[in-house]
């Protein structure tokens, strides 16, 4: 943490001209140091009072006993809440109650007050809700000024939004602002008994590992977690709950970008989420026609296609399709892998799938220790032949 000793302060400013983040503004003859230091010392030494001092972050501590509640990001996009806002309010449930708190929603946007009874039906007690017009589509200037003011004003424990782009960028700039830590990508979320702490977990070392990190000294604790992860809660319109209505005011300068216009690309429309059915394929296949094959057998399962990274690293199809690790993370009802062998980091983002169904010419390919169904043979004989079996069931419905 990086401190203006007022007393040895004369005003120079040139701690203001040496700080890269421009986190230094002068309020008369002191230097003041705002939220966006990154403490990274370079004005320390070019003080030539000694006014600037850092000190070690492990002594830098809060007033935890002052933060309650757990908050979920209420992410929407053109008035529809996210699939992982709803899975982040099962989760933030089970961790409000192991605390004993309330869990909250925070919802920006412009006239989305439709959502607010949606919110309260998955689970949340308390909504907060900024309703502006500067809200309506993400603005990371905006956005990050209207929930860090609420942050500083309700002193919530705990924060989690989903690993979605905009969560993946509104997450680290509230962190950054409240000074705090963020765990990014978590898999797993729980409290621990002894302190009532968040145990954040999530892969490390390339999947080898998985990591569980905690923020003991400094709060909100807050995580992003991927979207398909955790289970989606019950809905129930009967719940009701307190809406907390949120007023940032925005002055010139404040939002420093201007959406021109929004243009959806073609792959937006891939939701590998949601499907309940993926036909998935790797190298296996040999090259992108492979991947006309898995549609049609995606097409008669009702499904949706996806891919490993060997697949999507070879230019065979777009990177948003592929599952991993670094890819979605999916639990369909049934996932079908086709020339995949099973790595470590595309297990990550499929082994929680209902039934799991193998194709692979290796009878030792790992993906089969996983699998619910194994098929040892070439997916282009296997395939058709299961296509068949299903025209042949079809027709004998029909
Ligand atoms: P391969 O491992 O080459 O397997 C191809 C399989 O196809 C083989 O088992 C072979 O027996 C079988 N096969 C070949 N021909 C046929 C045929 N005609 N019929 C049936 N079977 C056949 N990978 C991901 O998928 N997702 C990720 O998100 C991801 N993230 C990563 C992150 C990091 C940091 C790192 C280091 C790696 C990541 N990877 C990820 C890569 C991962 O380690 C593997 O390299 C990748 O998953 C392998 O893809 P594959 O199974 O398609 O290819
Ligand atoms: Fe004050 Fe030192 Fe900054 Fe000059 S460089 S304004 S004396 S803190
Ligand atoms: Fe700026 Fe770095 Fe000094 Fe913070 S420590 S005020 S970021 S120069």
């Amino acid at each position: 943490m990086v401190n203006v000793i007022a007393e040895k302060c004369k005003g120079c400013t040139k701690c203001v001209k040496a700080c890269p983040f421009n986190a230094i503004t002068m309020e008369g003859k002191l230097a003041v140091i705002g939220p966006s230091c990154t403490s990274c010392g370079a004005c320390v030494d070019v003080c030539p009072f000694d006014a600037i001092e850092k000190t070690d972050d492990a002594t830098h501590t809060v007033d935890i006993s002052a933060y309650h509640d757990v908050w979920v990001f209420a992410e929407q996009r053109d008035g529809k809440l996210l699939g992982v806002a709803i899975e982040l309010l099962g989760e933030g449930r089970k961790l409000a109650n192991d605390i004993g708190c309330r869990l909250c929603a925070v919802l920006c946007g412009e006239n989305v007050d439709h959502l607010i009874d949606e919110l309260f039906a998955y689970g949340a007690d308390k909504v907060y809700y900024a309703n502006k017009p500067e809200l309506k589509t993400y603005n990371t200037d905006a956005y990050t000024k209207t929930i860090y003011e609420a942050i500083k004003t309700y002193k919530p424990e705990i924060v989690l939004l989903g690993a979605t782009h905009i969560g993946r960028d509104l997450g680290p700039c509230l962190a950054v602002k409240c000074g705090t830590g963020l765990t990014a990508d978590c898999t797993k979320l729980d409290i621990d008994p002894t302190d009532k702490k968040l145990m954040q977990t999530r892969p490390a070392f390339g999947g080898n590992l998985m990591a569980t990190i905690v923020c003991p000294r400094h709060r909100p604790q807050m995580a992003t977690v991927r979207p398909g992860v955790m289970d989606k809660p019950q809905r129930d319109n009967s719940r009701k709950g307190e809406v907390i209505a949120l007023n940032p005011v925005f002055k010139d300068g404040d939002i420093r970008t201007k959406v021109l216009e929004i243009v959806k690309s073609v792959t937006e429309h891939v939701s590998l989420t949601d499907a309940d059915v993926i036909v998935s394929g790797g190298r296996g296949l040999g090259g992108p026609e492979g991947f006309e094959l898995l549609r049609e057998l995606a097409k008669k399962l009702g499904g949706v296609v996806g891919a490993s990274r060997a697949a999507v690293d070879s230019g065979w199809i777009d990177h948003a399709y592929q599952v991993g690790q670094t890819g979605t993370t999916v639990k369909p009802k049934l996932y079908i892998a086709c020339g995949i062998s099973g790595a470590i980091q595309h297990l990550a983002g499929m082994q929680e799938s209902g039934y799991i169904v193998a194709i692979n010419k290796n009878e030792n390919a790992p993906i089969f220790e996983i699998a619910d169904y194994g098929i040892v043979g070439d997916l282009y004989k296997v395939i058709p032949a299961i296509m068949e079996e299903l025209d042949k069931l079809e027709s004998s419905v029909v």
